[in-house]
Protein backbone atom coordinates (compact mmCIF):
# COMPACT_ATOMS: atom_id res chain seq x y z
CA UNK A 1 0.00 0.00 0.00
CA UNK A 2 1.72 3.26 -0.59
CA UNK A 3 1.90 5.49 1.80
CA UNK A 4 4.70 8.04 1.30
CA UNK A 5 4.53 11.26 1.81
CA UNK A 6 2.23 13.57 -0.63
CA UNK A 7 2.90 17.17 -1.42
CA UNK A 8 -0.22 18.55 -2.58
CA UNK A 9 0.47 21.86 -4.40
CA UNK A 10 -0.76 25.31 -5.07
CA UNK A 11 -4.57 24.19 -4.21
CA UNK A 12 -7.76 26.04 -2.51
CA UNK A 13 -8.15 24.34 0.85
CA UNK A 14 -11.40 24.35 2.22
CA UNK A 15 -10.74 24.64 6.29
CA UNK A 16 -12.72 25.47 9.34
CA UNK A 17 -12.69 28.18 11.61
CA UNK A 18 -14.66 28.95 14.58
CA UNK A 19 -18.12 28.13 14.81
CA UNK A 20 -17.62 26.21 11.72
CA UNK A 21 -16.81 28.71 9.52
CA UNK A 22 -15.56 27.36 5.69
CA UNK A 23 -12.02 29.53 5.44
CA UNK A 24 -10.46 29.41 1.78
CA UNK A 25 -7.05 29.62 1.90
CA UNK A 26 -4.30 29.29 -1.47
CA UNK A 27 -2.18 26.70 0.09
CA UNK A 28 0.51 23.67 -0.27
CA UNK A 29 -1.33 20.73 1.86
CA UNK A 30 1.77 18.23 2.91
CA UNK A 31 0.44 14.43 3.92
CA UNK A 32 3.03 12.02 5.93
CA UNK A 33 1.90 8.36 6.30
CA UNK A 34 -1.80 8.73 6.74
CA UNK A 35 -2.07 12.46 8.74
CA UNK A 36 -2.07 15.99 7.29
CA UNK A 37 1.24 17.42 8.70
CA UNK A 38 1.20 20.87 7.29
CA UNK A 39 -0.98 23.22 5.85
CA UNK A 40 0.89 26.30 4.33
CA UNK A 41 2.66 28.46 1.76
CA UNK A 42 5.77 27.24 -0.08
CA UNK A 43 6.12 23.64 1.39
CA UNK A 44 9.37 22.56 -0.59
CA UNK A 45 9.44 19.69 -2.05
CA UNK A 46 11.79 16.85 -1.33
CA UNK A 47 12.83 13.66 -2.94
CA UNK A 48 10.38 11.61 -0.36
CA UNK A 49 7.45 13.65 -1.75
CA UNK A 50 5.34 12.49 -4.38
CA UNK A 51 4.14 16.03 -5.33
CA UNK A 52 0.64 16.24 -6.89
CA UNK A 53 0.02 19.89 -8.94
CA UNK A 54 -2.97 21.53 -7.60
CA UNK A 55 -3.56 24.44 -9.27
CA UNK A 56 -6.82 25.09 -10.09
CA UNK A 57 -8.30 22.73 -7.53
CA UNK A 58 -10.43 22.62 -4.65
CA UNK A 59 -9.17 20.68 -1.91
CA UNK A 60 -11.83 19.63 0.58
CA UNK A 61 -12.86 17.31 3.67
CA UNK A 62 -14.05 13.68 2.54
CA UNK A 63 -17.50 13.49 3.17
CA UNK A 64 -18.78 11.37 5.82
CA UNK A 65 -22.13 9.26 5.36
CA UNK A 66 -23.42 8.84 8.88
CA UNK A 67 -26.39 6.25 7.38
CA UNK A 68 -26.36 3.79 4.45
CA UNK A 69 -27.10 0.18 3.33
CA UNK A 70 -23.84 0.00 1.66
CA UNK A 71 -25.14 -3.82 0.23
CA UNK A 72 -27.51 -2.47 -1.97
CA UNK A 73 -25.61 -2.05 -5.01
CA UNK A 74 -27.20 -5.15 -6.96
CA UNK A 75 -30.92 -3.65 -6.23
CA UNK A 76 -29.97 -0.63 -7.78
CA UNK A 77 -32.76 1.05 -10.21
CA UNK A 78 -35.85 -0.86 -8.18
CA UNK A 79 -38.04 -0.56 -5.65
CA UNK A 80 -37.99 -3.14 -4.01
CA UNK A 81 -38.27 -3.68 0.32
CA UNK A 82 -35.11 -5.38 0.93
CA UNK A 83 -36.82 -7.53 2.86
CA UNK A 84 -38.37 -9.13 0.59
CA UNK A 85 -35.07 -10.55 -0.88
CA UNK A 86 -33.04 -14.20 -0.37
CA UNK A 87 -29.72 -12.33 -0.68
CA UNK A 88 -27.10 -14.61 -1.27
CA UNK A 89 -23.85 -14.31 0.48
CA UNK A 90 -21.40 -14.01 -2.22
CA UNK A 91 -23.96 -11.69 -3.68
CA UNK A 92 -23.16 -9.60 -0.63
CA UNK A 93 -19.51 -9.51 -1.00
CA UNK A 94 -19.86 -7.72 -4.43
CA UNK A 95 -22.65 -5.24 -3.43
CA UNK A 96 -20.87 -4.23 -0.42
CA UNK A 97 -17.29 -3.95 -2.41
CA UNK A 98 -19.51 -2.29 -5.57
CA UNK A 99 -20.79 -0.03 -2.82
CA UNK A 100 -17.87 0.71 -0.98
CA UNK A 101 -16.14 2.00 -4.15
CA UNK A 102 -19.26 4.65 -5.55
CA UNK A 103 -18.60 5.67 -2.01
CA UNK A 104 -14.75 6.64 -2.73
CA UNK A 105 -15.56 7.53 -5.99
CA UNK A 106 -18.17 10.62 -5.07
CA UNK A 107 -15.81 11.80 -2.58
CA UNK A 108 -17.38 9.71 0.42
CA UNK A 109 -14.00 8.93 2.43
CA UNK A 110 -16.13 7.76 5.77
CA UNK A 111 -19.35 5.44 6.05
CA UNK A 112 -21.66 4.47 8.67
CA UNK A 113 -22.82 1.42 6.86
CA UNK A 114 -26.05 -0.09 8.48
CA UNK A 115 -25.70 -2.91 7.07
CA UNK A 116 -29.02 -5.47 7.95
CA UNK A 117 -28.16 -8.05 5.89
CA UNK A 118 -27.24 -10.63 8.10
CA UNK A 119 -28.91 -13.36 7.16
CA UNK A 120 -26.80 -16.37 8.44
CA UNK A 121 -23.42 -16.12 10.54
CA UNK A 122 -21.72 -15.72 6.82
CA UNK A 123 -23.21 -12.81 5.87
CA UNK A 124 -21.83 -10.77 8.65
CA UNK A 125 -18.22 -11.76 7.55
CA UNK A 126 -18.40 -9.38 5.23
CA UNK A 127 -16.38 0.81 4.94
CA UNK A 128 -15.42 3.04 7.59
CA UNK A 129 -17.95 2.46 10.79
CA UNK A 130 -19.32 -0.94 10.11
CA UNK A 131 -22.33 -1.96 12.08
CA UNK A 132 -22.91 -5.53 12.58
CA UNK A 133 -27.32 -5.65 12.67
CA UNK A 134 -29.18 -8.50 13.67
CA UNK A 135 -31.42 -9.01 10.76
CA UNK A 136 -35.16 -10.32 10.98
CA UNK A 137 -35.08 -13.52 8.62
CA UNK A 138 -37.66 -14.94 6.60
CA UNK A 139 -39.36 -18.45 7.51
CA UNK A 140 -41.53 -18.53 4.29
CA UNK A 141 -42.23 -16.12 1.29
CA UNK A 142 -45.71 -16.91 1.25
CA UNK A 143 -47.13 -16.26 3.30
CA UNK A 144 -44.76 -13.94 4.30
CA UNK A 145 -43.26 -14.46 7.88
CA UNK A 146 -40.53 -13.78 9.59
CA UNK A 147 -38.81 -15.87 12.36
CA UNK A 148 -39.54 -14.99 15.81
CA UNK A 149 -36.17 -14.83 17.25
CA UNK A 150 -34.37 -11.87 15.85
CA UNK A 151 -31.67 -12.62 18.49
CA UNK A 152 -29.95 -16.19 17.29
CA UNK A 153 -27.23 -17.71 19.23
CA UNK A 154 -25.01 -17.21 15.89
CA UNK A 155 -25.63 -13.44 15.94
CA UNK A 156 -23.81 -12.75 19.36
CA UNK A 157 -21.26 -14.84 18.69
CA UNK A 158 -20.45 -13.59 14.93
CA UNK A 159 -20.45 -10.18 16.70
CA UNK A 160 -17.88 -11.21 19.08
CA UNK A 161 -15.67 -12.74 16.48
CA UNK A 162 -15.54 -9.57 14.40
CA UNK A 163 -15.15 -7.54 17.38
CA UNK A 164 -11.84 -9.83 18.52
CA UNK A 165 -10.52 -8.61 14.89
CA UNK A 166 -11.69 -5.48 14.77
CA UNK A 167 -10.63 -2.78 13.53
CA UNK A 168 -10.02 -4.10 10.13
CA UNK A 169 -8.13 -3.68 6.95
CA UNK A 170 -5.64 -1.10 7.79
CA UNK A 171 -7.35 0.16 11.09
CA UNK A 172 -9.56 2.47 9.26
CA UNK A 173 -12.80 0.26 9.47
CA UNK A 174 -14.25 0.08 13.20
CA UNK A 175 -16.67 -2.18 14.37
CA UNK A 176 -20.27 -1.15 15.24
CA UNK A 177 -23.85 -2.19 15.98
CA UNK A 178 -26.93 -1.52 14.27
CA UNK A 179 -30.03 -2.52 16.05
CA UNK A 180 -34.02 -2.44 14.91
CA UNK A 181 -35.71 -4.72 17.49
CA UNK A 182 -37.02 -1.69 20.21
CA UNK A 183 -39.94 -4.09 20.48
CA UNK A 184 -38.71 -6.90 22.14
CA UNK A 185 -38.26 -6.57 26.22
CA UNK A 186 -36.32 -4.14 28.32
CA UNK A 187 -35.34 -7.43 30.01
CA UNK A 188 -33.40 -8.48 26.16
CA UNK A 189 -32.43 -4.96 25.07
CA UNK A 190 -30.61 -3.96 28.11
CA UNK A 191 -28.09 -7.48 28.88
CA UNK A 192 -27.82 -7.01 24.89
CA UNK A 193 -26.55 -2.92 25.03
CA UNK A 194 -24.13 -4.30 28.14
CA UNK A 195 -22.71 -6.84 25.52
CA UNK A 196 -22.41 -4.54 22.99
CA UNK A 197 -20.45 -1.94 25.27
CA UNK A 198 -17.91 -5.12 26.37
CA UNK A 199 -16.79 -5.56 23.29
CA UNK A 200 -16.02 -2.08 22.91
CA UNK A 201 -17.88 -0.81 20.61
CA UNK A 202 -18.21 2.81 20.37
CA UNK A 203 -21.27 3.66 18.02
CA UNK A 204 -24.51 2.36 17.25
CA UNK A 205 -27.09 2.63 15.11
CA UNK A 206 -30.82 2.37 14.63
CA UNK A 207 -33.42 3.37 12.91
CA UNK A 208 -36.11 6.05 14.22
CA UNK A 209 -39.13 7.26 12.14
CA UNK A 210 -42.13 8.40 14.12
CA UNK A 211 -44.81 6.54 10.99
CA UNK A 212 -48.20 7.55 11.36
CA UNK A 213 -49.22 3.89 9.65
CA UNK A 214 -47.54 1.79 12.81
CA UNK A 215 -48.41 4.55 15.73
CA UNK A 216 -45.60 6.57 17.10
CA UNK A 217 -43.37 6.36 20.07
CA UNK A 218 -40.70 8.63 21.10
CA UNK A 219 -37.72 6.22 20.75
CA UNK A 220 -34.76 8.76 22.79
CA UNK A 221 -37.51 8.47 25.44
CA UNK A 222 -37.45 5.07 25.76
CA UNK A 223 -33.67 4.59 25.27
CA UNK A 224 -33.15 7.61 28.01
CA UNK A 225 -35.55 5.42 30.47
CA UNK A 226 -33.06 2.26 29.79
CA UNK A 227 -30.20 3.80 30.33
CA UNK A 228 -28.82 4.00 26.96
CA UNK A 229 -28.84 6.84 25.54
CA UNK A 230 -25.55 8.83 24.91
CA UNK A 231 -23.00 9.98 22.81
CA UNK A 232 -22.49 6.87 21.25
CA UNK A 233 -26.17 6.74 19.44
CA UNK A 234 -26.72 7.55 16.13
CA UNK A 235 -30.53 7.11 15.00
CA UNK A 236 -31.17 7.80 11.52
CA UNK A 237 -34.59 9.93 10.19
CA UNK A 238 -36.03 10.73 13.75
CA UNK A 239 -38.56 11.91 11.14
CA UNK A 240 -41.52 13.67 13.79
CA UNK A 241 -38.85 14.37 16.27
CA UNK A 242 -40.59 16.75 18.83
CA UNK A 243 -39.12 19.10 21.06
CA UNK A 244 -38.58 16.87 24.10
CA UNK A 245 -36.66 14.23 21.94
CA UNK A 246 -34.90 17.07 20.70
CA UNK A 247 -33.96 18.42 24.22
CA UNK A 248 -33.18 15.08 24.92
CA UNK A 249 -30.55 14.34 22.37
CA UNK A 250 -28.58 17.84 23.31
CA UNK A 251 -28.81 16.67 26.70
CA UNK A 252 -27.15 13.48 26.18
CA UNK A 253 -25.47 14.51 23.01
CA UNK A 254 -26.97 11.76 20.88
CA UNK A 255 -26.64 12.41 17.02
CA UNK A 256 -29.26 11.64 13.96
CA UNK A 257 -28.56 11.09 10.36
CA UNK A 258 -31.14 12.87 8.11
CA UNK A 259 -31.44 11.33 4.71
CA UNK A 260 -33.30 13.70 2.28
CA UNK A 261 -33.44 11.57 -0.88
CA UNK A 262 -35.45 8.59 0.89
CA UNK A 263 -36.99 10.69 3.87
CA UNK A 264 -38.39 12.46 0.98
CA UNK A 265 -39.36 9.90 -1.20
CA UNK A 266 -40.78 7.69 1.39
CA UNK A 267 -42.78 10.15 3.46
CA UNK A 268 -40.72 10.02 6.61
CA UNK A 269 -40.81 13.45 8.41
CA UNK A 270 -41.54 16.63 7.64
CA UNK A 271 -40.80 18.11 4.40
CA UNK A 272 -38.29 20.62 6.10
CA UNK A 273 -36.37 17.85 7.24
CA UNK A 274 -34.77 17.88 10.59
CA UNK A 275 -31.52 19.85 10.30
CA UNK A 276 -33.56 23.01 8.78
CA UNK A 277 -36.58 22.83 10.83
CA UNK A 278 -37.41 26.26 12.93
CA UNK A 279 -39.67 24.49 15.61
CA UNK A 280 -37.31 22.42 16.94
CA UNK A 281 -33.63 22.97 17.98
CA UNK A 282 -31.80 20.04 16.62
CA UNK A 283 -29.21 21.24 13.81
CA UNK A 284 -26.21 20.79 16.53
CA UNK A 285 -27.15 17.06 16.89
CA UNK A 286 -27.39 16.32 13.18
CA UNK A 287 -25.14 15.18 10.29
CA UNK A 288 -26.38 13.60 6.91
CA UNK A 289 -26.77 10.06 5.09
CA UNK A 290 -27.43 8.32 1.71
CA UNK A 291 -29.50 5.34 3.44
CA UNK A 292 -30.43 3.12 0.68
CA UNK A 293 -28.01 3.26 -2.81
CA UNK A 294 -30.48 0.92 -4.54
CA UNK A 295 -32.78 4.32 -4.41
CA UNK A 296 -30.71 7.13 -5.27
CA UNK A 297 -27.13 8.25 -5.46
CA UNK A 298 -24.42 8.07 -3.00
CA UNK A 299 -23.65 11.22 -3.46
CA UNK A 300 -23.37 13.45 -0.02
CA UNK A 301 -22.94 16.77 -2.19
CA UNK A 302 -27.05 15.63 -3.54
CA UNK A 303 -27.88 14.97 -0.43
CA UNK A 304 -26.85 18.58 0.94
CA UNK A 305 -28.00 20.25 -1.53
CA UNK A 306 -31.72 18.35 -1.58
CA UNK A 307 -31.79 18.96 2.03
CA UNK A 308 -30.73 23.09 1.30
CA UNK A 309 -33.19 23.18 -1.24
CA UNK A 310 -36.14 21.80 -0.05
CA UNK A 311 -35.90 23.52 3.38
CA UNK A 312 -35.93 26.49 1.19
CA UNK A 313 -38.81 25.82 -1.32
CA UNK A 314 -41.15 24.38 1.79
CA UNK A 315 -40.23 27.66 3.67
CA UNK A 316 -40.62 29.82 1.06
CA UNK A 317 -44.09 28.43 0.00
CA UNK A 318 -45.27 29.70 3.57
CA UNK A 319 -44.69 33.11 2.56
CA UNK A 320 -45.77 32.53 -1.05
CA UNK A 321 -49.18 31.33 0.41
CA UNK A 322 -49.95 34.06 2.46
CA UNK A 323 -49.39 36.19 -1.04
CA UNK A 324 -46.23 37.99 0.65
CA UNK A 325 -42.20 36.71 -0.32
CA UNK A 326 -39.84 35.72 2.03
CA UNK A 327 -37.48 39.03 2.88
CA UNK A 328 -34.18 36.57 4.01
CA UNK A 329 -32.74 33.08 2.21
CA UNK A 330 -33.32 29.79 4.05
CA UNK A 331 -30.25 28.67 5.82
CA UNK A 332 -27.04 28.64 3.96
CA UNK A 333 -24.83 26.68 1.83
CA UNK A 334 -22.43 26.38 4.02
CA UNK A 335 -24.47 24.86 7.28
CA UNK A 336 -25.62 22.16 4.50
CA UNK A 337 -21.57 21.45 3.41
CA UNK A 338 -21.24 21.06 7.24
CA UNK A 339 -23.70 18.42 7.77
CA UNK A 340 -21.99 16.76 5.24
CA UNK A 341 -18.37 17.39 6.92
CA UNK A 342 -17.32 18.19 10.42
CA UNK A 343 -21.23 17.47 11.81
CA UNK A 344 -20.97 13.46 10.68
CA UNK A 345 -17.41 13.58 11.98
CA UNK A 346 -19.17 14.56 15.58
CA UNK A 347 -21.99 11.92 15.14
CA UNK A 348 -19.29 9.14 15.03
CA UNK A 349 -17.04 11.13 17.69
CA UNK A 350 -14.22 10.83 14.86
CA UNK A 351 -14.34 15.09 14.86
CA UNK A 352 -10.38 15.04 16.16
CA UNK A 353 -9.22 12.79 13.34
CA UNK A 354 -11.91 13.60 10.11
CA UNK A 355 -14.32 16.34 8.90
CA UNK A 356 -11.87 19.31 8.08
CA UNK A 357 -8.43 19.59 6.69
CA UNK A 358 -6.38 20.64 9.61
CA UNK A 359 -2.79 19.77 11.02
CA UNK A 360 -2.63 16.51 12.59
CA UNK A 361 -6.12 15.24 11.34
CA UNK A 362 -6.52 11.94 9.06
CA UNK A 363 -5.46 12.56 5.33
CA UNK A 364 -9.09 12.18 4.00
CA UNK A 365 -9.04 14.82 1.39
CA UNK A 366 -11.64 14.77 -1.98
CA UNK A 367 -10.06 17.06 -5.38
CA UNK A 368 -12.57 19.54 -7.39
CA UNK A 369 -11.70 20.55 -10.32
CA UNK A 370 -12.19 24.35 -9.84
CA UNK A 371 -12.08 25.07 -14.26
CA UNK A 372 -14.27 22.03 -14.89
CA UNK A 373 -17.68 23.37 -17.26
CA UNK A 374 -19.48 22.99 -13.76
CA UNK A 375 -17.79 24.54 -11.38
CA UNK A 376 -15.65 27.00 -13.54
CA UNK A 377 -16.32 30.86 -12.05
CA UNK A 378 -18.55 29.51 -9.05
CA UNK A 379 -15.38 27.51 -7.77
CA UNK A 380 -13.29 31.04 -8.25
CA UNK A 381 -15.97 33.06 -5.72
CA UNK A 382 -17.52 30.88 -3.75
CA UNK A 383 -16.06 27.25 -3.91
CA UNK A 384 -18.51 25.97 -1.09
CA UNK A 385 -21.05 27.08 -3.16
CA UNK A 386 -19.61 25.55 -6.14
CA UNK A 387 -19.56 22.22 -4.22
CA UNK A 388 -22.71 22.47 -2.74
CA UNK A 389 -24.64 23.40 -5.97
CA UNK A 390 -22.74 22.87 -8.75
CA UNK A 391 -20.59 19.93 -9.11
CA UNK A 392 -21.28 16.76 -9.95
CA UNK A 393 -19.14 13.52 -8.86
CA UNK A 394 -17.70 14.01 -12.80
CA UNK A 395 -15.49 16.91 -10.83
CA UNK A 396 -14.20 15.06 -8.41
CA UNK A 397 -10.30 14.47 -9.89
CA UNK A 398 -8.69 12.64 -7.31
CA UNK A 399 -9.90 10.75 -3.33
CA UNK A 400 -7.41 9.94 -0.94
CA UNK A 401 -8.41 8.17 2.18
CA UNK A 402 -5.81 7.88 5.05
CA UNK A 403 -2.98 9.18 3.04
CA UNK A 404 -3.73 7.08 0.04
CA UNK A 405 -4.90 7.49 -3.67
CA UNK A 406 -8.10 5.67 -4.10
CA UNK A 407 -9.88 7.74 -7.38
CA UNK A 408 -7.28 9.36 -9.72
CA UNK A 409 -7.36 11.64 -12.61
CA UNK A 410 -11.17 10.94 -12.46
CA UNK A 411 -10.83 7.38 -12.29
CA UNK A 412 -10.94 4.52 -9.14
CA UNK A 413 -8.21 2.73 -8.39
CA UNK A 414 -7.45 -0.77 -8.66
CA UNK A 415 -8.68 -2.06 -5.17
CA UNK A 416 -6.29 -4.85 -3.46
CA UNK A 417 -9.17 -7.37 -1.22
CA UNK A 418 -5.94 -9.16 -0.19
CA UNK A 419 -6.61 -6.46 2.85
CA UNK A 420 -9.27 -8.18 5.61
CA UNK A 421 -9.45 -11.02 3.58
CA UNK A 422 -9.62 -13.28 6.96
CA UNK A 423 -12.78 -11.34 7.14
CA UNK A 424 -14.01 -10.60 4.33
CA UNK A 425 -12.97 -13.60 1.80
CA UNK A 426 -15.55 -13.77 -1.20
CA UNK A 427 -12.73 -13.64 -4.01
CA UNK A 428 -9.69 -15.66 -5.50
CA UNK A 429 -7.60 -12.60 -7.43
CA UNK A 430 -5.64 -10.43 -5.06
CA UNK A 431 -6.21 -7.23 -6.90
CA UNK A 432 -9.09 -5.68 -9.21
CA UNK A 433 -9.80 -3.32 -11.29
CA UNK A 434 -12.99 -1.44 -11.02
CA UNK A 435 -14.30 -3.02 -14.71
CA UNK A 436 -13.72 -6.36 -12.88
CA UNK A 437 -16.26 -5.94 -10.23
CA UNK A 438 -19.14 -3.94 -12.57
CA UNK A 439 -18.82 -6.90 -14.86
CA UNK A 440 -19.02 -9.29 -11.95
CA UNK A 441 -22.27 -6.92 -10.48
CA UNK A 442 -23.67 -7.07 -13.82
CA UNK A 443 -23.55 -10.92 -13.73
CA UNK A 444 -25.09 -11.33 -10.29
CA UNK A 445 -27.73 -9.14 -10.91
CA UNK A 446 -29.39 -11.11 -13.49
CA UNK A 447 -29.53 -14.04 -10.84
CA UNK A 448 -31.19 -11.46 -8.40
CA UNK A 449 -33.67 -11.04 -10.89
CA UNK A 450 -34.72 -14.69 -11.70
CA UNK A 451 -34.93 -14.94 -7.74
CA UNK A 452 -37.47 -11.71 -7.60
CA UNK A 453 -39.40 -12.88 -11.07
CA UNK A 454 -40.44 -16.01 -9.19
CA UNK A 455 -42.36 -13.92 -6.17
CA UNK A 456 -45.50 -12.66 -6.09
CA UNK A 457 -44.70 -8.98 -5.04
CA UNK A 458 -48.44 -8.10 -4.39
CA UNK A 459 -49.19 -10.67 -2.06
CA UNK A 460 -45.54 -10.50 -0.46
CA UNK A 461 -47.17 -6.96 -0.01
CA UNK A 462 -50.15 -7.56 1.75
CA UNK A 463 -47.57 -9.90 3.97
CA UNK A 464 -45.32 -7.29 4.92
CA UNK A 465 -48.32 -4.91 5.98
CA UNK A 466 -49.46 -7.52 8.52
CA UNK A 467 -46.24 -8.76 9.45
CA UNK A 468 -45.02 -5.26 10.34
CA UNK A 469 -48.44 -4.04 12.34
CA UNK A 470 -48.87 -1.28 9.50
CA UNK A 471 -52.41 -0.46 9.80
CA UNK A 472 -53.92 -0.45 6.57
CA UNK A 473 -56.78 1.98 7.14
CA UNK A 474 -54.06 4.52 7.18
CA UNK A 475 -52.35 4.04 3.91
CA UNK A 476 -54.63 6.20 1.79
CA UNK A 477 -54.00 7.25 -2.18
CA UNK A 478 -56.15 10.74 -2.14
CA UNK A 479 -56.43 13.60 0.82
ZN1 LIG B 1 -31.89 2.99 6.49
Amino acid sequence: MATESKLLQGGLVLTHGADDHVLPIKADLLIEGNVITKIEDGIQPSAEYEVIDCTDKILSPGFIDTHHHVWQTLLKGRHADHLLLDYLAPDVYWGQLGGCLECLDVGTTTVVDHAHVNYSPDHGKYSSVYCYCPTPTLESWAPFSLTSNLLPDWVISTLEALAAKAPFGNGRVVLGFAFDGFFLPKEVIVPLFQKVKSLGIKTWTAHYGQNAAQGSSSLPELLDGYGLLDSSVLLSHAGGATPEDAALLRKTNSHISTTPSTELQMGIGDPILNPFRSDIDILSQCSLGVDCSSNNSASMVSEMRLLLQSARGAHNAKFLGKGVLPNNIYHTVEEAFNLGTISGARAVDMQDKIGSLAVGKLADIVIFDALSSSMVCGAQHDPVAAIVLHSSPADIEMVIVDGVIRKRHWMLENVDVKLGREVWDGEKRDVLAWKDIARELVERRKGIQQQIEKIDMGAAKEDVIKSFYIDKRRLVDTI
